[in-house]
């Protein structure tokens, strides 16, 4: 599973990175963005989908 932040939809919630910290992480203005490559380990995919549910934005993408 892969995760991608979509920046142009992105609007500095910060919901991702309470759900699943491990994925998302935010700069210092509060915009998201994933750690490395966006590859979600096995444990973490449940957060991840919760990130993705609870964007506001609809600006997180789950892939596989
Ligand atoms: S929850 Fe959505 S809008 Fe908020 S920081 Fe994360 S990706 Fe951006």
């Amino acid at each position: 599973m892969k995760a991608i932040v979509d920046a142009t939809k992105c609007e500095g919630y910060g919901v991702c990175a309470e759900k699943c910290p491990e994925v998302f992480v935010l700069d210092e203005w509060g915009y998201a963005s994933v750690v490395g490559d966006g590859d979600v380990a096995a444990g973490e995919e449940e957060n991840a989908r919760a990130a993705a549910a609870a964007c506001p934005e609809d600006a997180i993408i789950i892939e596989g």
